[in-house]
């Protein structure tokens, strides 16, 4: 792969939906990437499982959602490692196998507030710039303040963006598959046959 800028948006995606897919085509946008690898967690070790498709599941939804679009590619690299999913782990695999990229996470901006909680957050920030998209949750002032500590802290690097965001989220899309709902215009159509297909989510 030529990519110099690679975003890295990793997650449970379970169910990959349509604001994922904005968030990693706004900060592609913003931050000039030439691309996104989608990233389908493991095991998700801080989520509930009661509702929590298997990985190999949650990869084939997120391989369908980005078919389509050549910026935008789809990892089994944490679904393949197996375990408890750390991020540290995939940057530095990332490093290993694109040494010569600069590569970006894509995260929530209020993920700033928990990923100190996470495993070796030093690591985190020394191999990537953490691309930290805010949608209405802490204000900004907070934010730019967090920003700022965890600077100088961990010489993190950190870029804050403004995203206009949408109130989808993947427990409001299973539970209305489980009510009989329809998830039309919340995930890609494919997916939507995809999980209608195999009944996912209907007796969880
Ligand atoms: P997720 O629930 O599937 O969400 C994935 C990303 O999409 C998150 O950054 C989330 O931000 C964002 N998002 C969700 N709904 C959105 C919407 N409507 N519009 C725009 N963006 C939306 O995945 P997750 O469980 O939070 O995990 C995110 C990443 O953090 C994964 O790569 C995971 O491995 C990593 N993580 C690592 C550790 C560790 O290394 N110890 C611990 C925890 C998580 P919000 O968070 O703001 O919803």
């Amino acid at each position: 792969m030529s990519w110099k800028k690679i975003g890295i948006m990793g997650g449970t995606f379970n169910p990959i939906h349509i604001g994922h897919l904005l968030l990693a085509q706004w900060a592609m946008e913003e931050a000039k990437l030439d691309g996104v690898i989608f990233m389908p967690t493991g095991n998700s070790y801080l989520k509930d499982k009661t509702e929590m498709l298997s990985g190999s599941d949650r990869l084939a939804m997120t391989r369908l959602a980005v078919q389509d679009r050549e910026c935008f590619v789809c990892s089994d690299m944490e679904v393949k490692r197996g375990g408890n999913t750390y991020t540290y782990e995939t940057l530095e695999s990332l490093r290993h196998i694109y040494p010569n990229a600069q590569l970006y996470f894509i995260v929530g901006a209020d993920c700033l507030f928990s990923i100190e909680k996470w495993y070796f957050p030093d690591k985190i920030f020394k191999h990537c710039i953490l691309l930290a998209a805010s949608r209405g949750g802490a204000p900004a002032i907070e934010l730019e303040e967090k920003r700022r500590e965890l600077a100088k802290h961990y010489g993190a690097n950190i870029l804050l963006i403004t995203f206009p965001g949408m109130e989808i989220s993947s427990t409001d899309i299973r539970r209305r598959c489980r009510e009989g709902k329809s998830i039309q215009y919340l995930v890609p159509d494919c997916v939507r046959e995809y999980i209608t297909a195999k009944h996912f989510y209907e007796n969880l």
